[in-house]
């Protein structure tokens, strides 16, 4: 993804770095070491997904779609109060695991529980653990909540990739809630992701002040001020606070013309865009190209194994294929590297196989030959058989 493809490529790895790149040839004559043949394979960087929730691995096909998004938001509550701390403990690893089965190097993970971050190994993956705020049913205050959650990453400041701030979305974060996570993360340099605009039920709450995903946060408790206003849940949002490029923005599915405008001038944001979850609970088409038009970054998401049937990157890339038949296969595989490395700010060090980039590797049995060589990575269904990330096989352990 920095370049035209290599035939005969090599890549050199000294640590967990790239130290160089090109024909093999050229490459074996400037590096001593041993050397792996990998045989005929296409060689790319590792995939980058931009937004999971390794907690609900284990919710997998139980909940069929419902007719109503606040029905799938009840059920997904009543299911994660059965869980325990050992079942989303185990529903996180073997989330890394499917993960790593289909070529997933980097992961943007929403973590409802962040205090599971202390019984936790160093993860197997390079993951942004984003602490999810919400406060609905308040019990504290906004300002302790924060700080809260962000005193469980202290003391894994060595674990590949980083961490943020997720207050979940502008229906379940409070104003006060989402300004003072971006005040927290802001000092300490950290990112922040939130789901906006993405269920149509969740347009019909601010602009009309009704329906069905009304009424449940209504029932909670939730102060409903700010509903009812003709505004859409964007024009909510970017009234309450700036959203800059030190954001995630998940979703995006429900914009109105006035949306459109309003972003034509605003600040640039990143977009994860979830094709396969968005699919399950039928929200309207992702408008890809006119957002990409007005500049804005977009990366891929699988979003949760509860609206999702796997974590597969190369599946989320097929049905933006689908759904997008114009872009062409090197843009759709760079949504899924470059442009996901670019919304955690690490274009110089992921997504690219790049002399100076972390050695995040996979590659796939891809004949050479006739065809295009983007058409068949992203076709790709089978398991990823080789992996390095951070310059480590799935068998090293070093830095992890
Ligand atoms: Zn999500």
């Amino acid at each position: 993804m920095d370049g035209p493809p290599i035939d005969d490529g090599a890549v050199a790895v000294v640590d967990d770095q790239i130290a160089d790149v090109g024909r093999s040839d050229e490459v074996r004559t400037r590096q001593r070491g041993a050397v792996t043949d990998l045989g005929d394979v296409a060689l790319l960087p590792g995939l980058i997904n931009a937004h999971c929730h390794l907690d609900f691995t284990s919710l997998r096909g139980v909940i069929a779609p419902q007719r109503s998004f606040a029905d799938w938001i009840r059920q997904i509550n009543g299911l994660r109060r059965d869980l325990s701390e050992e079942d989303f403990l185990a529903s996180i690893a073997s989330g890394f695991a499917e993960a790593q089965r289909w070529g997933t190097t980097t992961i943007a993970n929403i973590e409802s529980m962040p205090a599971l971050l202390q019984k936790m190994a160093p993860p197997p993956l390079r993951t942004w653990w984003f602490a999810e705020l919400i406060d609905v049913r308040r019990t504290e205050p906004a300002e302790k909540m924060v700080e809260e959650a962000l005193s469980f990453f202290q003391g894994k400041e060595n674990w590949p990739g980083g961490f943020g701030v997720s207050p979940h979305a502008p229906y379940t974060a409070s104003p006060e809630l989402s300004r003072l996570a971006a005040v927290s993360a802001a000092q300490r340099d950290m990112l922040l992701t939130m789901h906006l605009a993405e269920a149509e039920e969740e347009m019909e709450m601010f602009r009309a002040g009704g329906g069905p995903l009304f009424d449940l946060l209504q029932s909670l408790g939730r102060s409903m001020d700010d509903c009812g206003r003709g505004k859409t849940p964007l024009a909510a949002m970017l009234d309450r606070q700036t959203i800059d490029e030190r954001w995630i923005v998940v979703h995006l599915n429900e914009l109105a013309e006035e949306d459109f405008a309003r972003l034509a001038g605003g600040p640039r944001f990143h977009i994860a865009h979830c094709p396969r979850s968005s699919r399950y609970f039928q929200h309207r088409p992702f408008e890809l190209r006119r957002l990409r038009d007005l500049g804005f970054n977009i990366c891929l998401g699988t979003d949760s194994l509860a609206s999702n049937s796997s974590l597969s990157l190369f599946s989320e890339m097929q049905a933006v294929r689908e759904a997008h038949p114009w872009l062409s296969p090197q843009e759709i595989l760079e949504i899924a590297t470059v442009n996901g490395a670019r919304a955690l700010h690490q274009e110089q060090i992921l997504g690219k196989i790049r002399v100076g980039a972390q050695a995040d590797l996979i590659a796939l049995p891809i004949e050479n030959g006739r065809g295009d060589a983007y058409e068949k990575i992203i076709a790709w269904s089978d398991a990823v058989p080789w992996m390095l990330v951070a310059g480590c096989a799935k068998s090293c352990s070093r830095g992890r």
